[in-house]
């Protein structure tokens, strides 16, 4: 059984150390200016409770982005992008240093089977731009043009130069950007990337497409290795991947799945004002990770709202099932 357990909500867990940033339009990714000994905190935080692939913070950056919003110029704002892997990439050396010489000291085999972390480089959805919470709705989708997709992609894909693991399009609401920015990655033929969609229910992606023709979309040329669904809740995964079975078998694809906590944003954008609100979903959340691996899923981690011990929780099941199948 090979599957990969993913870090949870960084920037959640930046906010809950009293660091507000849900008013700033480059969210947590200004904190790669500002504040990369806190990356790195929160980094090694995931990586000590034991994930396999953390991701880089710049979600809510781009090039165009940091342009605007921190006054810098584009090759600036190239470093502030690259910087976010050069500082996932210091936390796993630090924290791998560490961890072997515990793995050495120690008799457990699951210390010892442990490959060391890998880093995925995670940009969002064109909709960060916007900072108005379009990744949930896709209504930004027809005022943007196809090739201002290409051109923000094409740029922020300079992620890669930085030497990357993974590359994640996540948080993506509308298939028509999907398909897009997929079309996109055949210039990019080392980026191990996956697609990540945003859902809104057990069948539908945020913009309102049904999900298994938005999966059939990106998969058909055959390219595509990784499809994920990310920022849902997670008593939508199981019917997602239900739906895309099919695709599955045909193409051989393998899933990544990282839904919230079932939490949601009360407000229609962000702004400094509101909090998430509704139930939190993890005590469902972790039972329900056998049936997505037994479904295709091969990297399974959290989003917004997921904290270091929920990762915890998701690596001891993954652990005790790996051990319950040798
Ligand atoms: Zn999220």
């Amino acid at each position: 059984m090979n599957v990969l357990v993913l870090d949870g909500g960084a920037s959640t867990e930046i906010n809950n150390m009293g660091y507000s940033i849900h008013g700033d339009p480059l969210w947590s990714s200004r904190m790669l200016m500002t504040k990369p000994e806190l990356i790195k905190g929160v980094h090694k935080s995931f990586l000590e409770h034991g994930c396999d692939i953390i991701q880089t913070i710049s979600y809510q950056a781009s090039i165009s982005g940091i342009q605007k919003y921190a006054n810098k110029t584009a090759e600036e704002a190239k470093e502030v992008m690259q910087k976010s892997v050069h500082l996932a990439r210091e936390s796993v050396e630090e924290f791998w240093k560490d961890y072997q010489k515990k793995a050495e000291a120690s008799d457990s085999t699951i210390l010892a089977d442990k490959k060391k972390p890998l880093v995925c480089g995670c940009l969002g959805a064109i909709a960060v731009q916007f900072f108005n919470a379009g990744e949930y709705s896709g209504a930004y989708i027809d005022e943007v043009t196809e090739q201002e997709i290409i051109d923000s992609t094409d740029q922020d894909c300079s992620l890669l130069e930085a030497g990357i693991d993974y590359l994640a399009l996540e948080t993506i609401p509308v298939q028509k950007e999907a398909e897009i920015v997929t079309k996109l990655l055949r210039e990019f033929p080392n980026a191990n990337p996956w697609i990540s969609f945003q859902c809104k229910d057990g069948n539908h992606i945020g913009h309102g497409e049904v999900f298994s023709d938005a999966v059939q979309s990106v998969v058909q040329d055959g390219l595509l290795k990784y499809v994920g669904v990310n920022c849902c809740s997670p008593l939508y995964v199981t019917p997602l991947l239900q739906s895309v079975q099919k695709q599955r078998k045909a193409y051989s694809l393998e899933f990544v799945t990282y839904p919230n906590t079932g939490e949601i944003w009360e407000k229609e954008t962000f702004g400094e004002t509101g909090k998430f609100i509704g139930d939190n979903l993890m005590s469902s959340f972790v039972p329900a990770v056998p049936e997505w691996i037994d479904l295709g899923a091969s990297i399974i981690g959290g989003c917004c709202q997921t904290t270091p011990k929920d990762i915890q929780g998701l690596v001891d099941c993954v652990n005790g099932l790996k051990a319950s199948k040798k």
